[in-house]
């Protein structure tokens, strides 16, 4: 149970981050929700959570990639909740493009959001982690970055990037009570999946042992068990959750 731990979950506005979101919020978690610019499904998020469990939750708007922006959020974070316990690095998009032509911007892009994103709101909150001897970070990176991806070279940078993030602070923050791991999912039905194309979608799915796509509470349930005590001794690990695409 996560009774009296507060936890931010970066993009929880939709998709997997709004099941992270209610998945921890079910076990006892108070939840801060960190979203780019749909104000309406982060409140969306927000009042389902407070009608079904009734924790305290709050939804703040921040772009993860802009470092005083992340610090401001993190401190309002503070300010509202007194604390933060558990920190989920969900926030990423994709901009996709073959390597040769991809555009500047793209790669820019993605990677400020989906890695440095990951590490400004490690970087701001690991004092909280540090004064409070404990804490604990997941890192949601992609089967992308465990095996590359033709079309997401920017992605899957990115991706393999938050794995060595999680190592690198798992390994930095241990012997102060403070856990790292990442999640590497595979393909989710979410709106990220949605605008895939048919075609690729039925490739796509022929590819995974078990047949089909996950959904969001799949990655959910996976996060949830290792912000649990019950993973109390597991740090610096990445938990695939893909149906047996990588193995
Ligand atoms: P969605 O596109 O459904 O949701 C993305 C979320 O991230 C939204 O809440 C969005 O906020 C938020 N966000 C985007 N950019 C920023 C930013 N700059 N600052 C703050 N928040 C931001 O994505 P998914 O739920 O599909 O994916 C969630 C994570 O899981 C991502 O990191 C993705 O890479 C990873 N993943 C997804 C897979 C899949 O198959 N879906 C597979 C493997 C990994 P807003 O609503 O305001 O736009």
């Amino acid at each position: 149970m996560l009774n009296g731990k507060t936890a931010v979950v970066t993009g929880g506005s939709r998709g997997i981050g709004a099941a992270i979101a209610d998945k921890l919020a079910s076990v006892g978690a108070d939840i801060a929700i960190i979203y780019a610019g749909n104000a309406q499904a982060a409140e969306n998020v927000c009042d389902s959570i407070r009608g079904k469990y009734g924790v305290k939750v709050k939804a703040y708007k921040c772009d993860v990639s802009d470092y005083n922006m992340v610090k401001d959020v993190v401190a309002q974070i503070k300010g509202d909740f007194g604390t933060v316990h558990i920190l989920i690095n969900n926030a990423g998009i994709t901009r996709d493009g073959l390597v040769a032509m991809m555009k500047e911007e793209d790669f820019d892009r993605v990677i400020d959001t989906n890695l440095k994103g990951a590490f400004n709101m490690i970087r701001h909150c690991s004092g909280l982690f540090l004064r409070n001897k404990e804490g604990c970070i997941v890192n949601i990176s992609s089967v992308s970055g465990l095996m590359g991806n033709a079309g997401q070279c920017n992605y899957s940078a990115s991706k393999a990037g938050l794995i060595g993030l999680a190592k690198s602070a798992a390994k930095e923050l241990a012997s102060k009570g403070i856990r790292c791991n990442a999640v590497a999912p595979g393909f989710i039905e979410t709106d990220m999946t949605e605008v895939l194309p048919e075609k690729i979608k039925e490739a796509s799915a022929a590819q995974i042992p078990l047949g089909k796509f996950g959904k969001a509470e799949d990655v959910a349930n996976a996060v949830a068990f290792l912000a649990s005590e019950d993973a109390g001794y597991i740090t610096g690990q990445v938990l695939h959750v893909d149906g047996g695409m990588v193995m």
